[in-house]
């Protein structure tokens, strides 16, 4: 099963493709984890990459395409994998049809710009093992630390007010269109994101269960 997610920076898709990973059993590939894993690592895609990120720009085409290219051949990709954060523009999502993945649906979580503006100022994220979590609408069980690993949680600079409303931008400008693109290609379902994580977690799997020919039971919920 190969799934897909689109929506705006703060829509909540990385919520719900951490969800869905662990319903479905198959990986979340982010690619904006892998790039604040080879930022914090420093290596020589991370210090590029970190130019573009801490403005709230994309990371070049060539660049991402490239990561996403190493990614998709690892074993664990066998059996399906879900893909938070890319493709991100037009170009990307050409050479993944290029590469011959075939998407069985493509879940698109609506979130107005406004309630984005207001979520992502509580947005804070494990800087370990990369796990997101909402000061009020996912928060973790220990004020401060990740539910996880227990690291002590932060913001991250694209976070900052200023960012997010360039990174809106260039979302419309510029990820917006692959609702049409995958529309065309009869993949595309939206989900209309709720103010609970929970009842877009429903609303997902259920779009999931019943376009991405998935084996779910209602049971793991
Ligand atoms: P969000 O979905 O909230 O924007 P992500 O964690 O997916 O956050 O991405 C963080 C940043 O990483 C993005 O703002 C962008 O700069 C960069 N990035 C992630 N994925 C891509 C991509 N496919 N193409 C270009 N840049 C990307």
């Amino acid at each position: 099963m190969r799934i897909l997610f689109l929506g705006a920076p703060g829509s909540g898709k990385g919520t719900q493709a951490e969800n869905a990973s662990d319903l479905f059993g198959i990986p979340t590939i982010s690619t904006g984890a892998i790039l604040r894993e080879s930022i914090k690592a420093e290596t020589e895609a991370g210090k590029a990459a970190k130019v573009f990120t801490d403005a709230g720009k994309l990371v070049p085409d060539e660049i991402m395409i490239a990561i996403i290219k190493d990614r998709l051949v690892q074993a664990d990709c066998e059996s399906g994998f879900l893909l938070d954060g890319f493709p991100r523009t037009i170009p990307q999502a050409e050479a993944l049809d290029a590469m011959g993945v075939d998407i069985d649906v493509v879940v698109n979580i609506h979130v107005d710009d406004a309630t984005i503006i207001e979520r992502m100022s509580g947005r804070r994220v494990c800087p370990d093992c990369g796990s997101t979590y909402h000061l009020i609408y996912n928060a973790p069980k220990s004020i401060g630390n990740c539910d996880k690993c227990g690291a002590k949680l932060s913001i991250r600079d694209d976070d900052l007010p200023e960012v997010v409303k360039k990174r809106l931008d260039i979302y419309h400008e510029q990820t917006e269109p692959l609702i049409q693109y995958y529309t065309r290609k009869g993949k595309l379902k939206t989900v209309i994101g709720q103010e609970e994580v929970a009842d877009t977690t429903h609303l997902t799997v259920e779009t999931i269960t019943k376009f991405g020919k998935a084996k779910f039971r209602a049971e793991d919920l």
